[in-house]
């Protein structure tokens, strides 16, 4: 008998606990609250973007939501087959006032950790260190079925599944640009700005690899969903 009080006990005690989180916890540190495209990366959010990758629907919901919110303007697009087959991408078109060089292809949790990365700290970022609006992001591309580095033999890239975004500049609304491989090294406000923008990205993407790297990548930012924090 003493047993079973304790496991009533026990279960009780639990109950009340996910009672609270669910109830009292903000839902950027609320395991069981749904992801929304405005919840800061927190660790917790983090692991929920990383878990919308085995979850398309709950993915597509939450690009939807960002998409009502003017995060993000995409439609669903065919799956591939072949070499490098995809299921359930997106055509991104543009991430709401923020305009995009090109379209470009993206997983879903490509296509939401980009738009929560632009509107959560890229936009503020420049708006605080130039005074300027961020007007549109220039890229290299997404979607490309080949192995890392183009090297027979090597694994396959992310960009073989569409799950990492190549960007290689920033305009603003005052008609400065700003270029990964002509900036990076400016000692004056566009360096500060394109550092800051490649750290900010760390916290959205499971990795992030810039022109401190190596030389492949002097002249783009590769923001990726493999791994978990990788910033270099
Ligand atoms: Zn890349």
């Amino acid at each position: 008998m003493k047993t079973s009080g304790g496991l009533v006990m026990g279960i009780l005690i639990v109950a009340l606990a996910g009672y609270w989180l669910y109830d009292y916890l903000p839902p950027q540190y609320n395991p069981f609250a749904p992801l929304s495209p405005g919840d800061p990366p927190t660790l917790v959010t983090r692991y929920k973007m990383r878990a919308l990758a085995s979850q398309p629907e709950a993915c597509m919901a939450v690009l939807r939501e960002a998409q009502a919110q003017n995060m993000i303007a995409f439609r669903q697009a065919a799956d591939t087959r072949g070499n490098c087959p995809l299921s359930g991408p997106v055509r991104v078109s543009s991430f709401g006032d923020v305009a995009l060089s090109s379209s470009f292809l993206a997983s879903c949790p490509l296509a939401l950790s980009s738009a929560m990365y632009v509107h959560q700290r890229a936009a503020p970022a420049a708006k605080d260190i130039t005074g300027s609006t961020l007007t549109r992001i220039d890229h290299l591309g997404s979607f490309a079925c080949r192995n890392i580095y183009n090297r027979p033999g090597a694994r396959l890239s992310e960009h073989a599944t569409a799950e990492a975004l190549d960007i290689s500049g920033f305009r603003l609304a005052n008609g400065e640009r700003l270029s990964v491989a002509r900036d990076w090294n400016n000692r004056a406000q566009k360096g500060t700005l394109l550092r800051q923008l490649f750290s900010d990205s760390c916290a959205f993407y499971g990795n992030s690899l810039g022109p401190e790297y190596n030389a492949a990548h002097a002249d783009h930012f590769h923001l990726g969903m493999r791994g978990f924090g990788i910033c270099r």
